[in-house]
C-alpha cells in the first residue's frame, strides 16, 4: 500500500540567494528523502517557498532602495531557478505573498482567537520619533548585553546567537535614522502558548523517531517553562491582522510563516486539480516530515504544534530531523562577511552532482560539520571519478570494445553470485537508511557496493580472461554491468543527474526515476546494443582549491 509522506522544507527569507549551508541543512536532505519515497510508490508532496514578509525583506529593500515586492520576486525568481539547477525537486515552492497564504493564515489566526488561544495585551516597543514609526526586531540594533557585541539586532545577537528583547541592547539606536528610539506602549495580539505545555510536552516525549538533539532540545525547551509571545507588530508589510480596529497591524512572521506548511499544500492541491486533496495531507493518514537547520528547532516541535492543536484537527509533524551546521574551511558560515558559497554561483561553475555527493557525504546529521575545497576536490576525484566513474566507465569500455553488445552471462560462478547478492542487500540498506533520514550511511552503503564491484573486476581481471577464456569475460563483465544498473538506482536520490546518463550507457529505454526503487538482476539482455560510454564525472585540478578559497571573505 502506498504511504503518504509530506515532506515540509525550511522557508527561506526572499533576501539573500541560498548558500552551501542552507543547502546541506535543509534542501538537499529533504530532496533524497522526496525522490526515495517517490521511487518506492509513495505519495509526496514537496512544499515550502519564500518567506516574503520578515523585517530582513523590508530592511533589505529599505537599503536598496526598492520596495520589498520587488526584493521578493527578485529572490523568487532566483530561489526557483537554484532548485531547478540544483536538482531540487519541490512539488510547489511558492511564496507567503500570495492571497492563498494570507487566507490560510487569517483563517488560523481567527480559529485561534475564537478558541481563546489568543489575547491582546500591551507591549514596549522602541518608536523612532524621528521617523515616526515603531521600530520592530531587525529595526534596532546596539550591544549585546551577553557578549558586547556592537550590532545585535532586536530579536537576536549574531555573534553569540542569544534571541533578545530590544530593551535589553546596550544604547539602543534606529538602524534607519541612527536616533535613539524612546520605549512605548503598543496593543497586541499575544498567542497562549503557556496552555500548551503539558500537551506539547506529553507529545514530544512519545515520539521516540526524532533524532537525540531534537527530541532533547524540546523537552528542554518545554521544561524550561513556555511564555505567552507577542504574535502581531506595528508595520505595514505582512498578512494583515483580520480583526476590526488592528488594521494598522501585521501578523507577525514567525506564526505567520509556519502556517506557510498547510497554506503550500492547499494550493499544490488547487494547482493539481484536486482542490480536497489537501486533507488527505493534513488530516488522514500522512507521515509529516520537517527539515531544517538547527536554530529553527523550537519553531516546528514547539510553536507549530502548538497552533496546530489550537487549531485542531490537522496532524502534528512526524518527525523533524533537523540538521547542525556546516562549517566552511573551519570558519563558521557568514553572509555579511561573505564567507559562505553561494548556489548560484557555485552553479555557473560546477555541475550539481559533486557538490550533492560531497555535502551527503559531510551532512550535519549529529554534529556540525566541515565543507572545504580541498574536500570537495579530493571526493569528487579520489571516490566519484576514481570509484564509481571508473567503475561505470571500464565496465561500459570493455563491454562495447570486447563484445559490441550486452555479454551473454552464461553460468553464474560463486564469487559474481556473491556480488549480485551484496547489490540487493545494498539497496535495502540505503533505501532503509534513506527512510530513517540517515542519509550519510545510505550514501556511504552504496559507496562501499562500487568499492567491492571495483575488487571483484580486479580479482577477475576481464581484460585478461578476454584473451583466454572469452567466456569467463563476458560473464565478469556481465555481472559488473548489472551491479552499476544497480547502484543507479541506489544513488539516484543523491545524484539523479549522473544515475540518468548511467541508465543512457546502458542501452535502456525510459528514466530511472520511472523504473522507481526496484533492480531486475535480468534487465540487461545480451546483445542489446550500448552507445559509446562518456565519462560520468570530471577530474579536477588541484589549483581549485586555491582559485575557489580565494573568493571567500572578500
Ligand atoms: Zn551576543
Ligand atoms: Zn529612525
Amino acid at each position: 500500500m502506498p504511504e503518504r509522506v509530506l515532506v515540509a522544507v525550511a522557508w527561506p527569507y526572499a533576501n539573500g540567494s541560498i548558500h552551501l549551508g542552507h543547502t546541506a541543512g535543509a534542501y538537499l536532505p529533504a530532496d533524497i528523502f522526496a525522490r526515495y519515497h517517490r521511487m518506492i510508490g509513495n505519495e509526496v508532496a514537496m512544499v515550502s517557498g519564500s518567506d516574503a514578509h520578515g523585517t530582513p525583506v523590508t530592511i533589505a529593500a529599505d537599503q536598496q532602495g526598492v520596495s520589498p515586492e520587488d526584493i521578493h520576486a527578485k529572490f523568487q525568481a532566483e530561489f526557483l531557478d537554484t532548485w531547478e539547477r540544483f536538482g531540487i525537486s519541490f512539488d510547489l515552492f511558492t511564496s507567503t505573498h500570495t492571497r492563498n497564504h494570507t487566507e490560510v493564515a487569517q483563517d488560523m489566526f481567527l480559529r485561534l482567537l475564537d478558541k481563546g488561544y489568543l489575547y491582546t495585551d500591551t507591549m514596549s516597543q522602541p518608536f523612532c520619533t524621528n521617523d515616526e514609526r515603531f521600530l520592530p526586531d531587525r529595526y534596532v540594533e546596539g550591544t549585546c548585553p551577553h557578549c558586547a557585541y556592537d550590532g545585535a539586532r532586536g530579536d537576536q545577537c549574531d555573534n553569540c546567537g542569544r534571541t533578545l528583547d530590544p530593551e535589553e541592547l546596550i544604547g539602543l539606536r534606529c538602524r534607519t535614522c541612527g536616533s535613539s528610539p524612546e520605549i512605548r506602549e503598543t496593543e497586541h495580539f499575544f498567542l497562549k502558548l503557556s496552555a500548551f505545555e503539558d500537551q506539547l510536552l506529553e507529545w514530544v516525549r512519545k515520539q521516540d523517531h526524532l533524532r537525540p538533539n531534537v527530541k532533547n532540545f524540546t523537552i528542554g525547551y518545554l521544561e524550561g517553562g513556555l511564555r505567552d509571545r507577542a504574535i502581531t507588530r506595528d508595520l505595514e508589510w505582512g498578512v494583515p491582522v483580520p480583526v476590526e480596529g488592528y488594521e494598522n497591524k501585521r501578523i507577525y512572521v514567525w506564526f505567520e510563516a509556519v502556517i506557510g506548511y498547510l497554506s503550500a499544500t492547499k494550493e499544490w492541491a488547487r494547482i493539481g486539480g484536486d482542490p480536497d486533496k489537501w486533507k488527505e495531507f493534513w488530516q488522514g493518514e500522512c507521515r509529516s516530515y520537517y527539515f531544517m537547520g538547527k536554530d529553527n528547532i523550537p519553531f516546528h516541535t514547539v510553536i507549530w504544534p502548538a497552533m496546530l492543536l489550537g487549531y485542531g484537527s490537522l496532524n502534528l509533524p512526524y518527525n523533524v530531523p533537523a540538521n547542525e551546521y556546516v562549517n566552511l574551511e573551519d570558519q563558521k558560515l557568514s553572509t555579511s562577511r561573505n564567507w559562505a558559497v553561494w548556489m548560484p554561483d557555485y552553479l555557473d561553475r560546477y555541475d550539481p552532482d559533486p557538490l550533492r555527493y560531497v555535502l551527503s557525504s559531510i551532512m550535519p546529521e549529529t554534529s556540525d560539520s566541515d565543507f572545504s575545497w580541498a574536500e570537495y576536490v579530493r571526493r569528487n576525484n579520489d571516490e566519484l571519478v576514481a570509484t564509481y566513474g571508473n567503475l561505470v566507465h571500464r565496465t561500459l569500455s570493455m563491454a562495447r570494445r570486447n563484445f559490441g553488445a550486452i555479454p551473454a552471462p552464461g553460468g553464474l560462478d560463486e564469487q559474481s553470485r556473491a556480488l549480485l547478492d551484496e547489490a540487493r542487500e545494498t539497496l535495502d540498506e540505503t533505501g532503509g537508511n534513506i527512510a530513517d533520514c540517515r542519509f550519510r550511511n545510505a550514501l556511504q552503503s552504496a559507496m562501499r557496493l562500487a568499492q567491492s564491484t571495483n575488487r571483484y573486476l580486479d580479482s577477475k581481471a576481464p581484460w585478461q580472461a578476454v584473451k583466454t577464456d572469452k567466456a569467463d569475460a563476458a560473464r565478469t563483465i556481465w555481472t559488473s554491468m548489472t551491479v552499476v544498473n544497480c547502484l543507479k538506482t541506489a544513488l539516484f536520490p543523491f545524484m539523479p543527474g549522473s544515475s540518468e546518463k548511467v541508465h543512457t550507457m546502458l542501452g535502456l529505454d525510459g528514466s530511472v526515476e520511472s523504473e522507481g526503487w526496484s533492480w531486475d538482476p535480468d534487465a540487461l539482455r545480451p546483445g542489446s546494443p550500448l552507445p559509446r560510454p562518456k565519462p560520468l564525472f570530471r577530474k579536477f585540478d588541484e589549483s581549485l582549491i586555491e582559485e575557489e578559497t580565494a573568493r571567500l571573505g572578500s
